[in-house]
This record gives C-alpha cells, structure tokens and sequence, in this order.
C-alpha cells in the first residue's frame, strides 16, 4: 500500500502516519524528519534546509525531490510507503509520479486531513517534543517528557508567526493538489477536527476498503 497524506501543518498527519506505519508495517517517508535530521547534523543539505524552514518557507523543490529520489531507491519502501509531509507542491508531485512510473509503482490512495487554520493554530502553538525519544506532546504535559523524564521542547517553527506563514504558504502551493489528487479519483479528504482516534477510524476504513 502506497499513501500519501496531505493537510496542513498540524493537522495530524504524523499521528495518523505513525498509527499506519504500526498497522502495515510500511516505510514513513517524513520530508520535516529528514530535513530536522540534517539541520541537527549539521550537514550542507541542512545548512542550506534551515533558514528556510525557520521562516516557515518552503525548502528549494530540487532540494526536497532529491532527498526523496534517494528515499525511494531503499529497500523497506518495496512494501510500500507513506509520504507524510511531500508533495507539497504541483511540480514535486509531477516529478514523484515520474520516479513512481520509473519504478512501476503508484500511489494507492491520498488522504487530505482537513483542521480548520484557527484550530491549528492552537494546536501547533501549544505542540512540544522531546529530543531524546522524539515523543510528541502538548504543553499541557508540563516541562518534562512522561516517558525519559528529559526537559520537552517546542519546534523553531512552532511559534505563532511562523505557524501563521507556514499556513499561508500551505494553503498557496499544497492545497492544489487536493485537486490534483481528485482529478486522479485517488482521494479521500477527512475531517480532522476530531479525536486521534476518531480521524484513525476514518484513516482505517479508506486504507482497508481501497
Ligand atoms: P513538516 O515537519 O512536514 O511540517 O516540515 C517542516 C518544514 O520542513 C516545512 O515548513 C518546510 O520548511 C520543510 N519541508 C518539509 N517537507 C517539505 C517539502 N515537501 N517541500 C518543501 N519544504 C518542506
């Protein structure tokens, strides 16, 4: 099964990719992961990857389709694979279902998660991880994560006005491909102003009836 989720930042969708990388045991594809994880190494890719992510930009497409080429070419992606966070524009969705073709695979199904942006606001603003077992959690915790006991911190981009932009730019270069996805007859858009587990249910049954 291949699956891309789409929605806006904070709509959920490391949560629901996380419950269906459990039930299928797939491969999570997370472009916000890998680029976290080069910024944090400190490797060129994530030099040049962090002034746009800290502005709540969107980085260069030849940047992102690259770390994705790479992706695609692992062997844990052959079972199948969830995109969580790309495409997020027309021309990385042309150029993926290029690489797709090339490798004789398609998507399955695409999820849109729809959260209404004041909502998400909310949500982001108050979103907390922790950098040693990468939980994410919400301020209501407290300081300290339930599980290691490590001091839980807010993502860079997690900061209101950042949040704000980050929603404009969604809304400007990743909302389209709702459309793009539908003309496909592959997508199935959720509400995702509910509990996890309420949105889980709906994510279950599109994934188990396609
Ligand atoms: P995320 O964790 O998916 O919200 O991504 C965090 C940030 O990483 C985004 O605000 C972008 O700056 C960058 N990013 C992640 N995925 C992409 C992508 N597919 N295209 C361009 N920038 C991306």
């Amino acid at each position: 099964m291949n699956i891309i989720l789409l929605g806006a930042p904070g709509s959920g969708k490391g949560t629901q990719a996380a419950k269906l990388v459990e039930f299928f045991n797939i491969a999570h594809i997370s472009t916000g992961d890998m680029l976290r994880a080069a910024v944090s190494a400190g490797t060129p890719l994530g030099l040049e990857a962090k002034s746009f992510m800290d502005a709540g930009n969107l980085v260069p497409d030849e940047v992102v389709i690259g770390l994705i080429k790479d992706r695609m070419g692992d062997e844990d992606t052959n079972k199948g694979f969830i995109l969580d966070g790309f495409p997020r524009t027309t021309s990385q969705a042309i150029a993926l279902d290029e690489q797709l073709a090339e490798l004789a695979r398609s998507i399955d199904v695409a999820i849109a998660i729809d959260v209404d942006p004041e909502v998400i606001v909310q949500r982001v603003c108050t979103r907390r991880f922790c950098p040693t077992c990468g939980r994410i959690t919400t301020a209501s915790e407290g300081d300290t994560c339930l599980m290691c006991g490590c001091k839980l911190e807010t993502r860079a981009d997690d900061k209101e006005d950042v949040v704000r932009k980050r929603l404009e730019v969604y809304e400007q270069n990743t909302a389209p491909l709702i459309d793009y996805y539908r003309g496909k007859g592959i997508l199935h858009p959720i509400d995702g102003d509910r509990s996890i587990d309420e949105v889980w249910a709906d994510v279950q049954k599109i994934v188990t009836e396609d």
